[in-house]
């Protein structure tokens, strides 16, 4: 009888681990569709051979590798606690399911919001909330001016009170700057608390908020003072496998752990993946501003062979405005596959600690024929797509 588990390599970095881990780097390294693409380095495998085995529910004080990672998120962004949860989603509904009490109630945010848009439709699912969306008039971020007349005052029994404002930074790659961040946060905290309600929370979206401020140069913890919560991703530019964390006041995050139980978020020995995600952040945290650089570089020569862009390049997104271009979605992706670079048909392309100058090159290369292609009139390829997330 064979052993259950057969040892064929007596230590983990075999020449077979290491091959593997260069194949799916160099892959990562051309992939454009999105942030989330990253894949393990050989610092983050030892990591997790190292990592503690606790279980996250059971153990009285928790998982060790788990209570490091939120400790350094604690240390970073200033707030109180912080809590393990399996995905940015769950992150952000559980944030805003522990404001929110009882119906009648609404959340006010961009109407472009991940929490609103990207999530499946779990506000008002997981909430029972409605939503009041708002759209920025400088067309990029929001301002005070924009969420002013969209706050919902207790009072008429017609329209359900707003109870949470959720910002988000970065969205579709964009900086919501952070004097802009503490007017609507000192505004919204001024607002007269309705007899029996809590004050408005304001929660933050905060999948990507290393890009925002380290791309803005603002310090973290000023950012983070103005909400009372924050839902960071670990699995997008910070690159770990999977993993968010939430931050907030002790008693919020107490109140939190219920939710995250209820929703599937207990989990018994992420012990492996927080000791990834804390060598992926150490790692990752001093190499945002060249991953913002290698943007704006690309975005320079795109914009010198004829792109122009939706938004802002202002971190690690550049969203080409395709449509304007009278290019097809579907041209784009067929040009870029040509030249062995992934990108979604929706046109936006994202940058990470992965990607190589090679794969930036290729992608110049493809996009540069694309449009020589298009002035030049070739019948570019016009069928339907699908795809992309955010
Ligand atoms: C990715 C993302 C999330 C969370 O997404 P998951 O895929 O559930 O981790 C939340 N907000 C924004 C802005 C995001 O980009």
């Amino acid at each position: 009888m064979p052993s259950v588990v057969e040892v064929t390599q007596p230590a983990p970095f075999g020449a077979k681990l290491k091959q593997k881990l260069a194949q799916t780097q160099e892959k990562a390294s051309r992939d454009f569709r999105s942030d989330v693409v990253t894949v393990p380095t050989e610092d983050m495998m030892s990591a997790i051979v190292d990592a503690s085995v606790g279980d996250d529910i059971y153990d009285e004080d928790g998982d060790r590798c788990v209570k490091a990672l939120e400790q350094r998120l604690i240390e970073l962004t200033g707030m109180e606690a912080a809590l393990w949860t399996v995905s940015g989603t769950q992150g952000n509904q559980i944030c805003l399911r522990t404001h929110l009490t009882q119906p009648p109630h609404s959340v006010l945010l961009d109407h472009r919001a991940h929490v609103h848009c990207w999530e499946s439709g779990a506000l008002p699912v997981i909430s029972q909330a409605s939503t009041t969306t708002v759209k920025p008039k400088n067309g990029v971020h929001l301002t005070l001016e924009d969420i002013k007349p969209g706050i919902i005052a207790d009072g008429n029994i017609h329209f359900p009170p707003t109870r949470v404002v959720s910002l988000e930074n970065t969205l579709f790659g964009t900086i919501l700057p952070l004097a802009h961040a503490q007017e609507i946060s000192q505004y919204v905290r001024s607002l007269p608390q309705p007899e029996g309600q809590k004050p408005i929370a304001m929660h933050l979206d905060a999948a990507r908020l290393f890009d925002g401020v380290i791309g803005e140069g603002v310090d973290i913890k000023a950012y983070a003072a103005c909400f009372d919560s924050m839902s960071i991703c670990l699995a997008k530019g910070i690159g770990a496998p999977i993993g968010s964390v939430i931050l907030g006041k002790r008693a919020f995050i107490e109140r939190a752990k219920w939710f995250r139980k209820m929703l599937g978020g207990g989990t018994r020995q992420p012990g492996m993946m927080a000791a990834a995600a804390l060598s992926a952040l150490e790692y990752t945290l001093p190499r945002f501003p060249l991953v913002h650089k290698m943007t704006k570089d690309a975005a320079k020569q795109l914009e010198a062979v004829g792109y122009k862009f939706t938004l802002p390049v202002q971190t690690n997104m550049i969203i080409l405005d395709l449509e304007g271009a009278g290019i097809p979605s579907a041209a784009f992706v067929e040009y870029c596959a040509r030249e062995k670079v992934a990108v979604f048909p929706m046109a936006r392309l994202v940058f990470h600690h992965q990607t190589s100058e090679t794969g930036v090159k290729n992608l110049i290369t493809a996009l540069t024929k694309l449009m020589e292609d298009k002035k030049n009139g070739v019948a570019l390829e016009d069928k339907k797509t699908s795809g992309g997330y955010s």
